[in-house]
């Protein structure tokens, strides 16, 4: 099969791959259908050192069973699935206390920009679609593999409801989908900080009431200007980058939350009186997107929202390449990948 291996920084290469074989009697063998770039692949693009041998990329997909290892239960040979971005067995008991991205028996999926992935723990990752392979609900019932539930995940996770104010830090995926996530969970007001115009126009139009532009101080001078001096009780942080979790600090009102799912990009940073003077909790991690699918995809299949809006090109599997400089470049917000 065709699969995306990165070589190094900067280095994406579509090549032949041996096709992947049912290792284990609770593997399945997925048929991809669509997969996509995520800005979490971004890092490695730009900091993994140089190598003669690819690493295999790619954590969201959906696709067609293709075949089933025979102690899989509740999965049929051609059905349509979408897969968490971490596989679980959804039953030991870090999965029932819903951190599936903890499971036991579970782990991360990295071989998805290719034809055919092998997806351990079957019975517990993969989730029936009730829709046929043309549905024009593809690129939304794709973001449950990982960025509209990564978005939810940070919204929970800093207990938005409609009593909470909201800060959401970036406009990538992640962040335009946090808000829609937090406006789903009822908050009123929520502050969009990014400023990419035509990403924080769809952040407008997935909810967010304001824009702020400025980074830095003068971004947290902007939010407390907008809180009346106090800041939001809930900053979700879709970046990564000490610098958001500084501003997520700054914005945060006395007693809030600040909840990152961008995934840290650093070790340090401030823990003191800056945070314990003032009660705040920090929260967030890997999503465990597998939870969260089961709420979000009646209203991806109802219509009532559409997180598949954050794709803004599609392209086929030799085009890979060519997604990763688009996504670095901010020349697209995410890549759709069509097998
Ligand atoms: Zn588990």
């Amino acid at each position: 099969m065709r699969a995306t291996l990165m070589y190094g920084a900067g280095d994406v290469r579509v090549e032949e791959v041996p096709d992947p074989v049912l290792q284990e009697p609770t593997d399945a063998i997925v048929r991809v259908v669509r997969t996509c770039i995520c800005g979490s692949d971004l890092h490695p693009y730009h900091t993994m050192p140089a190598s003669g041998q690819g690493s295999p990329m790619g954590h969201e997909f959906l696709g067609v069973v293709e075949e089933l290892g025979s102690e899989v239960a509740g999965l049929k040979r051609g059905a349509l699935v979408v897969a968490p971005f971490a596989f679980q067995d959804n039953t030991c008991d870090f999965c029932r206390e819903g951190v599936q991205t903890s499971c036991r028996h579970g782990g991360f999926f990295s071989t998805a920009q290719a034809e055919f992935v092998r997806v351990p723990q079957a019975a517990g990752t993969l989730v029936t679609l009730p829709v046929g392979e043309d549905s024009p609900l593809l690129p939304s019932l794709l973001t449950l593999a990982d960025v509209y539930g990564t978005g939810y995940h940070a919204a929970k996770r800093a207990n938005v409801d409609p009593r909470t104010t909201v800060t959401v830090i970036g406009d990538g995926a992640v962040g335009l989908l946090a808000v829609l996530s937090a406006r789903q969970l009822g908050a009123q007001r929520i502050i969009l900080m990014g400023r990419h115009k035509a990403r924080t126009d769809l952040g407008i139009e997935f909810g967010a009431t304001d824009v702020v532009a400025e980074r830095g101080e003068e971004g947290i001078a902007r939010v407390r200007e907008l809180t009346g001096g106090d800041g939001t009780h809930a900053v979700l942080e879709a970046v990564g980058y000490r610098e958001a979790y500084e501003q997520a600090l700054g914005v945060v009102r006395a007693g809030g939350v600040i909840s990152r799912v961008g995934v840290p990009q650093y070790e340090e940073g401030p823990l003191g009186w800056g945070m314990f003077g003032r009660n705040l909790t920090l929260t967030g991690g890997p999503a465990p997107v597998r939870a969260y699918i089961d709420e979000l995809l009646p209203g991806v299949l109802e219509g009532t929202v559409e997180p598949g809006k954050v794709f803004d090109r599609t392209i086929g599997l030799d085009e890979v390449p060519d997604g990763y400089r688009a996504m670095d470049s901010r020349e697209a917000l995410k890549v759709l990948v069509r097998i």
